[in-house]
């Protein structure tokens, strides 16, 4: 649940650059096609349809975020968003922050480097980088309590000065790291702060085994509870195998798979909710009434899994994602970056390509996206 933040500094507004040659910009894209393509999306239609899924999705499900399921006409097209006063199509707290994280890993060959994440999280918070309005106007309290700390104490520590790669700024990290989870390491910050913006670590990861380090590390600055970057853990490595064409039946069972192999370890309230979940068609047989879309991590992997497990299209899910309210635009960005790596671009509907501000925003990652997995 996100509440709102202080607006504090406006951006650069710039408008959309050049475009890179080998990916499609919005307005060049082919209408919607059939969902149930025979032939398998290439890599970069569906690195391309996880940044507009996710987006998409947060866009369409923000102007019902707050609202009680069924109190609302029915979802399926882009509206103004009077929670906070944004005009249709605006992105919110979920796609900046994955924007963010996209950058951070790409600048760094697709790496974790803790401290320029978080310093490109509170460039958003505090200048509206990577906002679809030049400014931060939605922040999660778990997120603006931590980056307030990590904040305080990378200024006081003078981190700039500091060597990259240095023992001293790792132990700088390190110690903040550790504080940041002794006083946000408890299930009241169990939000799914981290888990919203996750989806750049499954378009860079090598290997499954690699989406759950990346998952793991870049929870643990905003939201460090297990509960929280195990959540994430699991995600991650369906995200990425849905990006190299897994079938969904398969990720079903993967998931099951992983959680059995993982149970010992798995923090338990997370376990109990997602262990009967065994296939896809026990996904498909749970009704929308049993799925709560609250903001609570729990919830939220929960819904959008169900929304992606038990529809055939990327619109039928992200309809089916955003109009089970309350935290309807996260739920709808924690489903449409995975259903996007699964569908490719092509599926995501055209009206709502069309539809999203700053794109700008998304085509520039999307390109650095491709642009690193070419070159490694
Ligand atoms: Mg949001």
């Amino acid at each position: 649940m996100a509440v709102v933040a202080p607006v504090l500094a406006l951006q650069d507004n710039a408008t959309a650059g050049s475009q890179a040659p080998f990916f499609l910009r919005a307005d060049e894209l082919p209408q919607q096609g059939n969902s149930n393509m025979s032939t398998s999306p290439p890599l970069a239609s569906r690195i391309q349809g996880a940044i507009y899924g996710l987006a998409t999705c947060d866009a369409l499900g923000g102007p019902v975020e707050f609202r009680k399921r069924g109190s609302f006409p029915k979802v399926i097209s882009m509206q103004p968003n009077d929670n906070f006063g944004l005009v249709a199509g605006c992105f919110t707290d979920d796609t900046s922050m994955a924007l963010c994280l996209a950058h951070s890993l790409v600048e760094n060959n697709g790496k974790t480097d803790t401290a320029d994440q978080v310093q490109k999280y509170i460039a958003w918070w505090q200048r509206g980088y990577q906002s679809s309005t030049g400014m931060c106007f939605d922040i999660g309290m778990s997120t603006m309590g931590t980056l307030d700390s990590w904040n305080d104490q990378l200024n006081h520590a003078e981190f700039d000065t500091l060597a990259p790669n240095s023992a001293a700024r790792a132990a700088v990290v390190t110690e903040i790291q550790r504080q940041i989870t002794a006083n946000f390491g408890r299930p009241v910050f169990c939000g799914n702060g981290s888990l919203m913006r996750l989806i750049p670590v499954s378009l860079v990861a090598r290997s499954e085994t690699e989406a759950v380090e990346l998952a793991k590390a870049s929870s643990l600055p905003t939201h460090p509870h297990p509960r929280c970057f195990q959540a994430c853990g699991l995600y991650a490595p369906l995200a990425y195998k849905a990006l190299n064409g897994t079938s969904k039946d398969e990720l079903a069972t993967s998931l099951a798979t992983s959680i059995v192999a993982q149970s010992n370890q798995l923090d338990p309230v997370l376990r109990e909710r997602l262990q009967n979940y065994h296939t896809r068609q026990d996904w498909q047989t749970q009704p929308s009434e049993n799925i709560r879309s609250s903001g609570y991590v729990v919830d939220s992997i929960e819904a959008a899994l169900w929304a992606f497990f038990s529809t055939d299209t990327f619109e039928e899910g992200a309809i089916a994602a955003v109009n089970l309210g309350d935290d309807a635009d996260t739920i709808g960005a924690i489903y449409g970056g995975l259903a996007g790596a699964f569908y490719g671009i092509e599926t995501v509907p055209k009206a709502w390509r069309d539809a999203m501000q700053r794109v700008d925003l998304l085509e520039d990652v999307v390109r650095k996206l491709i642009a690193h997995h070419e070159k490694t």
